[in-house]
């Protein structure tokens, strides 16, 4: 569709491009995944430039022409995220996140969930001085399964249907299985489960916390569950 239209928007990446132009990977509000144009953007005195920096959260005005990408006409800062720039703990989250969505969301569907859990999530790390845990980035991560459709099935055995005595977590299956169903599954011990059912129900900015193994068996649960139905790899989240 030809046209000019308007957006809210978070830049997930901003790649050089020709001389002075910047070619943008926006996760936008009303149209999912966006690609752009920015002309000028690397000049000096460019004002949409230091507007459209990675993990910026911007109003935008696009113009979508014959190409693939649209042109962006303007940009106003909804939120620039200033103060987790300066702290490289919370950068490096804010880049897994953005990472994350730019691996898992690629349609040009809206999905308000994962456009929201977004913004919440670099808005937290703004937020906090003290840089978010492991347990709050891998809160983040079952979150934005759950909004991508890929979240992995909790609640009882995905093979049986048992709900009691959950040891395993099966990722082709996708979600947990009992002990008679445990073929191809790890052990997914009772802390990791709960971690990730309270993860899933809890607010962002409640993430729950978990000792550090359990953390591992989840991050693996979430990871390889991608890895079977989504066919993404995605970075384990480390300590
Ligand atoms: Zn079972």
């Amino acid at each position: 569709m030809a046209g000019t239209f308007k957006t809210e928007a978070v830049v997930l990446r901003s790649i050089r491009y020709g001389e002075a132009d910047r070619v943008l990977h926006l996760y936008s509000a009303d149209h999912g995944r966006v690609g752009a144009v920015a002309k000028g953007a690397r000049r000096m005195r460019s004002r949409l430039g230091g507007r459209l920096e990675p993990m910026a959260r911007v109003n935008l005005v696009l113009h979508r022409g014959r190409g693939e990408l649209c042109t962006v006409t303007a940009a106003d800062t909804i939120h620039a995220h200033p103060a987790l720039r300066e702290r490289r703990a919370s950068l490096e989250r804010a880049v897994q996140a953005c990472e994350a969505v730019l691996r898992l969301l690629d349609s040009a569907e809206p999905n308000p969930a994962a456009y929201n859990l977004l913004c919440n999530q670099l808005g937290l790390l703004d937020s906090h001085a003290r840089a978010a845990g492991r347990a709050q980035a891998l809160a983040f991560r079952a979150k934005l399964l759950l909004a991508a459709g890929f979240s992995p099935e909790l609640a009882s055995c995905v093979s049986c249907g048992e709900r009691e005595e959950l040891t395993g977590f099966s990722p082709a299956a996708g979600g947990v299985v009992c002990g008679s169903c445990e073929a191809g599954s790890f052990p997914l011990g009772a802390e990791a489960h709960e971690f990730l059912v309270r993860a899933l129900a809890n607010p962002l900015s409640k993430a729950p916390e978990a000792p550090d193994r359990a953390l591992s068996q989840a991050d693996r649960a979430l990871a390889e569950t991608l890895e079977h139905h989504a066919h993404v790899r995605l970075p384990r989240v480390a300590a």
